[in-house]
């Protein structure tokens, strides 16, 4: 099968291509970037106007399955990422159960592949039950394919363990993914702790509990010279503390997420307690998200991940106290990046999709994230300038839990296609 996309705005920021050009894909694969490609017996698409990229990779979601396909299966999940313009997205583990052996990677590869929209990347736990004590077979999670390890949802509290995990992973070469929280400090808040908080009358999470444990972090893999991408960076000083240990040499990259960049921790005020404001690290202040931004721009943050955490209305309907802690975010970050990041001039498109694409890619040791001729064709069309009403009905996702519910977003993903098959095409019947 053959299609060729003609006249997008082509943007790839590993061979440098940011223009006008036509794309062939032949047999799933990349056959020809260039002007004015021919090709008889193609599917013709007419992307004049659209950016045509590397479609997006996700670093940091969680599917949810095994355990709580109440919440979001591997193939809502999957429907939602390519409507989202993602072509892979990667499962963070901690399902029930934990993503700490073989057979449950397997799973969720075999069941990606069968589903067949996007690439199902798996993270593995880096300690056994994600209890935090004893390390996982490492070993047998990397022979099962993982492409990273985590114990998301929580930190390594011991010290000894996060410095023997980042050891092991380095000898297999896998990236170990930080989720920094010292939770002796963050406790049982449920919002950023700041003026707003004692306003509201609400437990806080100091950003200090973010960012103590990201330097201890970056000091156990400058001392190991292993590999540590940190999580979900929401706070000023931690991105003070990764852009420093980049200079240092100190092989740390890191994520942010959309709402970081967009949301701040007055919105749990002006949304009257709405609890799709309430995730975790939680939005901070203004100043916060201004050094988020910096540090995107600067490349300090290498990636935007969405940190997809889907939870159902009625664990949502509560008061904010008691709701948990997570917001979706697969269908909503691409606009959210072109609003925030390409419309205020902070990115450039070729910085964004490598943010978005490339740089996930290359931190995961991925074969993508680019449009060079023989690669895999995971292509996203995006209209930039099209709005489109975000409502529970629009979204794929089986969860709703979004702030961004009732408002009108713009920028999104007219195609998605995933080893060179069309997996979304806005407007197609569900
Ligand atoms: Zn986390
Ligand atoms: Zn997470």
């Amino acid at each position: 099968m053959k299609i060729l996309i003609k006249n997008g705005h082509v943007v790839d920021p590993v061979n440098k291509l940011d223009g006008e050009y036509d794309i062939l894909i032949e047999d799933g694969k990349i056959s020809s970037v260039a002007k004015g490609i021919k090709a008889a017996g193609a599917e013709v698409s007419d992307a004049a106007g659209k950016i045509v990229a590397p479609g997006l990779i996700d670093m940091h979601t969680h599917l949810r399955e095994p355990g709580r396909e109440d919440e979001e299966t591997l193939l809502s999940a999957s429907r939602a990422a390519v409507k989202g313009g993602f072509t892979a997205v990667c499962a963070m583990p901690n399902t029930t159960p934990p993503c700490d052996n073989q057979g449950v990677v397997g799973f969720i590869v075999g069941e990606g592949k069968r589903i067949g929209l996007c690439n199902i990347y798996v993270i593995g736990a880096i300690t056994k039950g994600r209890k935090g004590e004893e390390l996982s077979e490492m070993g047998e999670l990397h022979d099962a394919g993982v492409v990273a390890l985590s114990d998301d949802g929580d930190s390594v509290d011991n010290s000894e363990i996060m410095r023997r995990a980042l050891e092991y992973a380095s000898m297999l070469k896998l990236t170990v993914i930080g989720h920094c929280e010292d939770k002796q400090l963050s406790r049982d808040g449920v919002m950023n702790e700041s003026f707003i908080s004692t306003l509201l009358g609400l437990k806080g999470r100091p950003a200090v509990s973010e960012y103590t444990r990201i330097s201890r972090d970056i000091e156990l893999c400058g001392m190991t010279r292993g590999k540590l991408h940190v999580a979900h960076v929401s706070a000023r000083r931690s991105v003070e503390l990764i852009r420093d240990a980049k200079k240092r040499g100190i092989n740390v990259t890191a994520e942010t997420c959309p709402h970081y960049f967009t949301l701040t921790d007055e919105a749990v005020k002006t949304s009257g307690f709405d609890t799709n404001m309430k995730m975790n690290p939680p939005l901070r202040t203004a100043d916060d998200r201004d050094a988020i931004r910096a540090g995107i721009k600067d490349g300090t943050i290498d990636c935007i991940a969405t940190d997809h955490a889907p939870h159902t209305e009625d664990e949502k309907d509560r008061e904010f106290d008691a709701a948990p802690f997570g917001i979706i975010g697969l269908e909503t970050a691409l606009s959210l990046a072109i609003m925030e990041l390409i419309d205020t001039k902070t990115l450039t498109w070729s910085e964004l999709i490598e943010r978005m694409s490339s740089n996930p890619a290359r931190i995961l040791g991925l074969n993508k994230g680019n449009l060079t001729v023989g690669a895999d064709a995971d292509i996203v069309i995006i209209d930039h300038q099209k709005k489109w009403l975000v409502t529970k009905e629009a979204l794929e996702s089986k969860s709703k839990n979004t702030p961004f519910l009732g408002k009108t977003l713009k920028g999104i993903a007219v195609m998605t296609i995933t080893g060179g098959r069309v997996t979304y095409r806005e407007g197609a019947p569900k």
